[in-house]
């Protein structure tokens, strides 16, 4: 059995892994590897060893952080297609969409690259007599980026990339259901001139998770995953003392007015509901269409657009989509339709019991189309994650716009129209952190931040961007002063808070 270990600086001891996790090949349903799964002591080794390089880091002018930057943006794009069927062989995603999942973490790292530019302070000459202002960004020391399974090359790059980039020393804790790729960048990190220390990865489950909330040297978490492990690890991160920012889950809406171009909805709808076996933070696994005619004229066609979607082997170049993460995620997709079928919805095409001939053990889940879903069903108010659509019917345009704010999630909505006014309408009012017209996947460019509010996000700064930037420096304000010698030594002035009169 192959053995996955840490990824830590040359003579920081891994030591002996008392616990493993299987990394399993979903498409084939076979164990591929076992992941050595840390605690507190290694970690503590790791968190040593930044503490040793951080400083000099920190100290290292931005133009020469940047160019690290760039040769691992050329080694990660030297080495896109290992990366990608690495990724899709412990994750199951199709190897375009793998790519994907690297590129769109690579475009952080090219906003990274801007660092000298993007940290510029402030600077007021003569803000009061003889006086002058000054801001700058500081790096924290330590940070720690705990990942989901989901996207295994584009969240880490999303944490590291800024972190590291501002002057910090990165701890990753990557899934251990899909450690191969985070390790890689990692390497890849090194060989593009980091020195060693600067990015290391702990592998582990919620043991080393804890040890990282309760590490005094490790002043700020980045979290992205489910819901209640981001509530729990910032409600525990920030009792600590730690800056904490943690997304968690999503159930995002697709509204679908009268007006819309339906078969450009139907298509976009397959690929945002369906790619990636519907295990994204960002799918669409609610459409709302308004007014029954709607309702009526986008099933018509959702119907055999979703019957025709090939269901392969991540590397299948002809599947649309391949095998979730874990026999466990497979049983947990087929109850939540158990449920919704309980719970009154409509089945209307059945992904259940779904086999792919010759991958009959592979982890494997037919699309799936659920109509008449209703607010109350539990089916409709908790995440999925999977390849099931659920059309929600609504009246009008305000109970379309009710529907996604009163959700207790809220990362991502879509909204198809051709009506300008409509749209700007929703996007102001509609109670969700990333919105997109005519757009079914909104994830913001990297020079602008990502971030969902409600029980998908806590804590108030997003990722990447200037927001990235943000939530991984400090602020520092200095207010400084050359007398010419001259004071009057008798002066009451030194007396009463400090004006600029
Ligand atoms: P998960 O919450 O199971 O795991 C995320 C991380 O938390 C992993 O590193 C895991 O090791 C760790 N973890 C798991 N259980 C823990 C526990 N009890 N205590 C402490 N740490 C623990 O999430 P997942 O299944 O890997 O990822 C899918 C979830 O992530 C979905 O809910 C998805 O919506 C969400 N997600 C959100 C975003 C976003 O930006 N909002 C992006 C991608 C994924």
């Amino acid at each position: 059995m192959r053995q996955i270990d840490h990824y830590l600086a040359t003579g920081v001891a891994a030591g002996e892994a008392a616990r493993t996790h299987k990394v399993w090949n979903p498409s084939t349903g076979e164990v591929q590897a076992e992941v050595a799964l840390g605690d507190a002591a290694l970690l503590e080794r790791a968190v040593a060893k930044a503490k040793e390089v951080q400083p000099e880091w920190a100290a290292t002018n931005p133009q020469r952080r940047a160019r690290v930057m760039f040769e691992f943006k050329r080694l990660v794009e030297a080495n896109k297609q290992e990366l990608a069927e690495l990724l899709s062989s412990e994750h199951g995603k199709v190897v375009d969409d793998a790519h994907g999942d690297v590129q769109r973490g690579l475009e952080v790292i090219e906003y990274a690259c801007s660092i000298p530019q993007a940290l510029k302070g402030e600077y007021t000459q003569g803000a009061g007599p003889g006086i002058d202002v000054y801001s700058m960004r500081q790096p924290l020391g330590i940070g720690a980026g705990i990942t989901p399974f989901n996207f295994p090359a584009m969240i880490p790059m999303w944490m590291f990339g800024m972190a590291i980039a501002a002057g910090n020393a990165f701890i990753l804790k990557p899934s251990e259901r899909d450690p191969s790729v985070p390790i890689r960048l990692a390497q890849l990190f090194v060989e593009a001139g980091a020195p060693e220390g600067l990015l290391q990865v702990v592998n582990g489950d919620k043991e080393m998770v804890d040890a990282i909330i309760d590490h005094p040297d490790i002043p700020a978490i980045s979290f992205v995953g489910s819901s209640d492990i981001a509530q729990y690890i910032y409600s525990h991160g920030t009792a600590n003392g730690k800056r904490v920012q943690a997304f968690g889950g999503a159930k995002n809406h697709g509204i679908v007015m009268p007006d819309a171009d339906l078969d450009q909805v139907v298509n976009d709808l397959a690929g945002a509901a369906f790619g990636s076996a519907g295990e994204r933070c960002m799918a669409l696994p609610v459409v709302v269409p308004v007014g029954e005619d709607t309702a009526k004229r986008l099933r018509e066609k959702l119907i055999p657009a979703i019957n025709a979607l090939r269901v392969g082997v991540s590397n299948d170049p002809e599947a649309h989509y391949g095998p979730v993460v874990t026999p466990e995620h497979k049983q947990r997709i087929e109850q939540w339709i158990d449920t919704a079928e309980k719970e009154g919805a409509e089945v209307v095409i059945d992904g259940r019991g779904f086999t792919l001939q010759g991958h009959e053990k592979g982890f494997f889940v037919g699309p799936t189309l659920l109509d008449n879903v209703t607010t109350n069903m539990e089916s409709y108010k908790e995440e999925i994650f999977g390849p099931v659509l659920q059309i929600v019917r609504a009246k009008d345009f305000e109970e379309a716009v009710k529907l996604p704010s009163e959700h207790q999630y809220g990362n991502g909505v879509a909204i198809f129209t051709r009506n300008g006014h409509a749209a700007r309408e929703f996007a102001h009012r509609v109670n969700v952190g990333m919105v997109g017209i005519n757009v079914p996947i909104p994830v913001p460019v990297s020079y602008h931040s990502f971030g969902g509010w409600k029980r998908s996000g806590f804590g108030d700064i997003d990722q990447y961007g200037q927001e990235g930037l943000r939530f991984w420096t400090k602020s520092k304000k200095v207010t400084q002063r050359w007398p010419d010698g001259t004071a009057d030594a008798d002066n009451k002035d030194a007396f009463v808070i400090p004006t600029m009169g």
